[in-house]
């Protein structure tokens, strides 16, 4: 299986991550990774792909949405959030800890 696309497809002003946003609190700027796009509310496509920690971030989601395939990657991670809710979901955390590697944690 190929590697996602380093910059991948964006859909800004997303009805789906204006709702995302709405849940959360009103946040200021929300991605949301449905399948291989990321849906993005309060955010450019610019400034999306200008914050390397948050690509890196969504692109693990669109990883794990290729290894596990869309409705099982869906399922589980509905369940995860369900079960131990966002923060501590397993693929949070795999896609905040890669994010940070990626990023921040090599000097
Ligand atoms: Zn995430």
């Amino acid at each position: 299986m190929s590697e996602p696309t380093k910059f991948p497809r964006t859909w800004t002003n997303s009805p789906l991550a204006r709702i995302a946003r709405l849940v959360l609190g009103n946040k200021a700027n929300v991605a949301m990774v449905i399948g291989q796009t990321v849906h993005l509310s309060g955010a450019t496509r610019e400034e999306f792909l200008a914050d390397a920690e948050w690509l890196a971030h969504e692109r693990v989601h669109i990883r794990q949405f290729r290894e596990h395939g869309f409705v099982p990657f869906l399922w589980k991670y509905l369940v995860e959030s369900a079960r131990v809710g966002y923060f501590n979901n397993k693929f949070e955390v795999e896609a905040r800890e890669e994010a940070y590697r990626l990023t921040r944690g090599k000097r």
